[in-house]
């Protein structure tokens, strides 16, 4: 697997770390258990070292390594400066395989940095090339005007959807969009959502979790968790409260974000002074995946008001903990969130059905419960990690049969 622009085991809720390293560690580690029914592979991830005191190679789990390759200093490095790294990337990736002696079988690479350097890997190596965009540039300035993406991403994306073998999308609306936007057929684009740990994420006594992450017990708790960027929509929740028709004893905990993100966390504390709220909003910062689930459970509600989520792992992570979800009806949000049982889908970009939605929740406990009882039986149905890497397993097994198949035809 190449991740190179973000490790799999790097904090979460930074600018850049948030679902594509939870997918990475998830199902490297589960392919590598034979997880799913899967029988068990070898994976190394491949990421850009971007801190010098790491080791070269640190498992992940028994049987799924990471390895850091050298390519550009060994510090943080503006994404917009990356493309120009790829080509180090790549041939750091080739001198470590061929150091080692390894060979691989498949690429799988994820957004599309890795999907770049993976293109030259696949041709030298003569191996078949998966690719997860996780975002797409195109499709997230369709999502929002004011996004900026550089030209050498846009025209690279476009060329690799119909180099790869295949592309994994989220969902079949992420497949509608590769067809519309790109011309991708969707025969070469295989839907594997992403899931979640239901052990981990699972439903438990709400005062209990809130003395663990010290929230008010009194309090009526609205959740936002991710990254801390104007895609998710975290103004809109904002100026949402305001909407309210009864604010009392109402808080919003905002979770996410590194030193990186203060400009955006500035400008949400802005807003919501504008707003005349910002005594119900409290800026976390990030927190450890591992913290989250009790925050999940501290919660009445999880919000998600994105312009765009390919997937959207938060509100699966919040449903499997019997919390509904209030989301925009947007990318993955549309088909992880049930309107009406699991949560609720409104129109995206508008504050007040947000805050029409927390007022009756807010109003009705046992509406509430009920669509978090119910957000947890669909995800013990469909969204288990292991499910997940089982079809991840399938979709490997059936392009290494595929790619061996011309191969055997010329030598019979
Ligand atoms: N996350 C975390 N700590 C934070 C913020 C986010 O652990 O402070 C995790 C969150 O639990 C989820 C992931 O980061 O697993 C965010 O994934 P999502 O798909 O919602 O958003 P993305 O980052 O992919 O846009």
């Amino acid at each position: 697997m190449l991740s190179m622009h973000t490790s799999p085991l790097a904090a979460l809720g930074g600018r850049e770390t948030g679902g594509m390293n939870v997918y990475v560690r998830e199902v490297a580690t589960l392919l590598a258990a034979g997880g799913g029914g899967t029988s068990g592979l070898k994976v190394d991830v491949f990421t850009r070292r971007s801190d010098a005191s790491l080791p070269e190679v640190a498992e992940i789990a028994p049987g799924a390594r990471l390895v850091q390759i050298e390519a550009g200093p060994a510090a943080h490095v503006e994404k917009e400066d990356l493309p120009a790294l790829v080509h180090a990337f790549a041939a750091g990736v080739e001198a470590f395989a061929a150091a080692e002696g390894v060979t691989y079988d498949l690429i799988h690479s994820h957004y599309w940095l890795s999907a770049e350097a993976g293109d030259a890997l696949a041709g030298r190596w003569d191996v078949p090339h998966a690719a997860m965009f996780h975002t797409l540039g195109d499709v997230k300035l369709r999502a929002r005007a004011s996004e900026r993406e550089p030209e050498v991403r846009l025209e690279a994306e476009r060329r690799l959807v119909r180099r790869l073998d295949r592309v994994v999308a989220a969902t079949e609306h992420e497949r509608r969009l590769l067809r519309q936007i790109y011309g991708v057929s969707p025969s070469k684009v295989s839907v594997i959502p992403l899931g979640v740990d239901l052990d981990q994420f699972s439903p438990a006594d709400r005062a209990e979790a809130r003395r663990r992450v010290g929230l008010p017990e009194d309090e009526r708790v609205i959740l936002a968790v991710g990254r801390i960027e104007p895609l998710k929509g975290l103004d809109i929740l904002i100026q949402s409260l305001s909407a309210m028709s009864d604010l009392d004893r109402v808080g919003l905990y905002i979770i996410g974000g590194d030193e990186r993100a203060q400009p955006e966390l500035h400008r949400l504390a802005t807003i919501a002074r504008a707003c005349g709220v910002e005594d119900h909003v409290h800026l976390l910062g990030a927190r450890g995946h591992e913290e989250l689930p009790d925050y999940y459970r501290a919660a009445d509600v999880v919000a998600m008001p994105s312009f765009y989520e390919s997937f959207g792992l938060v509100a699966v992570e919040a449903m499997s903990s019997g919390v509904p979800v209030v989301a925009s009806r947007v990318g993955g949000l549309a088909s992880t969130v049930v309107d009406g049982r699991t949560g609720y889908l409104i129109a995206w970009r508008c504050p007040e059905p947000f805050a029409e939605k927390f007022d009756l929740l807010f109003a009705n406990d046992e509406l509430r419960r009920a669509l978090g009882a119910s957000a947890r039986l669909r995800m013990e149905e469909s969204y288990a990690w292991t499910r997940v890497a089982a079809s991840v397993a399938a979709l490997y097994d059936e392009l290494v049969a595929a790619h061996a198949r011309p191969a055997d035809a010329t030598a019979v």
